[in-house]
């Protein structure tokens, strides 16, 4: 791929003087210098919610705003850190008096309410092990899910009660109590209103005792690839949330914060709760669903200066014929980070087109917990790239060995599978009921990610596609990632999902599916045009022989293109799990 740079000075950075000078910071770092930033529990131990929460209540941003919710019918509800110390005192109480214990796991199932956050601090205040859920699910994931993680206690809204537990209640003898957030009365002895327990309950309430190797959050993965894996967390993930809030997403106390994830993954959890409040920021959570529109004027109105984002909204914002410095004032916008899926180079520049900023790629994992690899507001942007490792990671390109070993692929632009080496503080600590999966994801000391990437002669990691992806066509290797960011580039494409056809001469052929942007007609001239566009900037072998339009590619509900699905579709096979694909 041809490559640019985002020339930056690092002189202009003054806001992040710990990253201006990547290399020695990178040398001298090492993880047991973080715990300097955390208080610990009076009993000695570590807890997420005390660091994120009760340590600000307790000090000088007691009277700080920790969130800013704002509502999908235009309400809008604040709460301190010392409000959200007491609500989440008060729903730890609740959890103490109905019996729920250290390490039960209690799910979330809810749109982005206060109460999911407030339920979030007050599950692990309580030591249990919250369980997100993502509130569009339909009744048969959710079951599985549940019926995998061993849910006993489950926060949720009457509405999504009554749609999709209760009938199946039978289903689920272990779960013990439900939680309603908006119901006034209890439904039965089993289906409680959230309200009247909180109103009886005391505001204050003594942090169950954690250790840092304690169970936190039990997530599950987005189902990309296959049947999603429950990922194991402990609460000492918070030094790499406190380390990547830092550098990565370079947060100060006055910054307004934005993660637009859902709490249902992952970014929405390490990045939508726990890391800004570990830093003492103000941080903004939006109930609605994309809107550009609404996303521009929350982005002006209250003046957010970090925010965190998906590939899949910046494309949707890209094809919209919306000049948004034009529109609107953005001047408080300092960085905007992205992470999910590959970020095309495309969508970077268009980053510095329209929001004068290039968008920050950054790359991790359910199981990684936190960021690893990042594009950093002080360096040079290089597009298309996801950046480079985070001080205290050591992530490599390596090659595993037919006899079990694994070499370090040295040579720069060379591919081979993205590694890291274990031990990092946010590092899963199994795949529930999989103890066979996890410890083969560990090959000779190192954790194989399943990407596949190269890195460049500046340390710059570059992702090239799933291994599950990667097309071999007469004898080359071939990255849908590559193919898909060429395509881009062309006016007309808003999306594109590149897959691997079997074909009898050439082993695979490479088929693009593409969606167009609007005032494009699928045409087939547009298909040659297409072809040959391909052809001119990746040449005859990697360029697709073959396009097809479709007007919505299948995604994850968290905006990933599903490309086994493309082409299990295209060959005519069992589309496997389907549960987060988004209808
Ligand atoms: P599953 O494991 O169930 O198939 P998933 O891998 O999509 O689902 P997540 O843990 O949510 O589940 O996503 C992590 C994956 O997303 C990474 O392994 C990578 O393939 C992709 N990804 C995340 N960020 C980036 C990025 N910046 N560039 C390229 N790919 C990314
Ligand atoms: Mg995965």
């Amino acid at each position: 791929m041809e490559e640019k740079r985002i020339k930056k000075n690092p002189a202009d950075f003054s806001v992040q003087p710990n990253m201006t000078d990547y290399e020695s910071t990178y040398d001298s770092f090492e993880w047991e210098s973080v715990a300097k930033e955390f208080e610990g529990l009076p009993s000695g131990g570590l807890n997420i919610a005390h660091e994120a929460i009760d340590r600000h209540a307790n000090g000088a941003l007691a009277e700080k705003l920790a969130l800013i919710w704002l509502g999908e019918n235009g309400e809008t509800r604040t709460y301190t850190f010392a409000q959200m110390k007491r609500e989440s005192a008060k729903f730890a109480n609740v959890l103490k008096s109905l019996g729920f214990e250290k390490g039960e796991r209690i799910y979330t199932l809810s749109t982005r309410l206060p109460e999911l956050y407030i339920g979030a601090m007050g599950i692990l205040k309580n030591g249990s092990v919250m369980c997100p859920l993502f509130s569009q699910f339909g009744p048969e994931p959710i079951l599985q899910r549940m019926q995998r993680g061993d849910a006993r206690g489950l926060l949720t809204t009457q509405r999504l009660y009554e749609k999709k537990i209760a009938p199946q209640m039978d289903k689920l003898p272990e779960l013990r109590t439900i939680l309603l957030i908006d119901a006034e009365e209890d439904v039965n002895e089993k289906v409680l209103s959230l309200p009247r327990l909180m109103e009886k309950a005391s505001d204050s309430f003594e942090i169950v005792h954690t250790e840092p190797e304690d169970m936190s959050l039990l997530h599950f993965t987005s189902g990309t690839t296959g049947m999603p894996k429950g990922v194991i967390h402990v609460h000492k993930a918070i030094y790499t949330h406190w380390v990547t809030g830092a550098y990565v997403l370079d947060l100060h106390r006055n910054d307004i914060f934005w993660c637009t994830a859902d709490p249902g993954w992952v970014t929405g959890t390490s990045y939508g709760i726990i890391a800004p409040w570990l830093h003492g920021v103000t941080n903004i959570v939006n109930e609605a669903e994309f809107d550009a529109e609404r996303w521009y004027e929350i982005l002006q109105k209250y003046k957010v200066s970090v925010w965190y984002t998906a590939p899949t909204a910046i494309r949707r914002l890209m094809r919209l014929d919306i000049d948004p410095l034009k529109s609107y004032d953005l001047s408080s916008l300092r960085l905007v980070q992205s992470v999910g899926e590959p970020l095309n180079p495309e969508a970077v520049v268009w980053g510095v087109e329209k929001l004068k900023m290039p968008i920050h790629d950054n790359w991790w994992q359910t199981e990684t917990g936190g960021i690893m690899i990042a594009n950093y507001l002080c360096q040079d942007v290089k597009p298309g790239s996801m950046g480079r490792p985070l001080p205290g990671i050591v992530a490599a390109v390596v090659q595993q060995n037919e006899d079990g070993t694994v070499t370090e692929i040295t040579e720069p632009g060379k591919e081979g599978d993205l590694a890291l080496k274990p031990g990092w503080p946010s590092m899963f600590r199994g795949y529930l009921h999989n103890e066979e999966k996890y410890k083969k994801s560990f090959v000779d000391g190192w954790y194989i990610s399943g990407d596949l990437a190269y890195r460049d002669a500046d340390g710059y990691f570059w992702f090239v596609g799933r291994a599950d992806d990667i097309i071999k066509t007469s004898g080359h290797m071939v990255g849908p990632f590559e193919v898909e960011s060429a395509l881009m580039e062309h006016p007309a494409v808003a999306e594109v999902g590149v897959i691997g056809k079997p074909d009898p001469l050439i082993g695979q052929m490479v088929k693009a599916f593409v969606s167009l942007k609007s005032g494009y007609e699928p045409t087939e001239k547009l298909k040659r045009e297409l072809i040959g566009f391909g052809r001119k900037k990746l040449g005859a072998a990697v360029a697709p022989k073959e396009i097809e339009f479709q007007e919505n590619l299948p995604k994850t509900r968290s905006g990933k293109i599903m490309r086994r699905l493309l082409k299990a579709r295209e060959l005519g096979l069992p589309e496997g799990d389907t549960s987060t694909l988004e209808k």
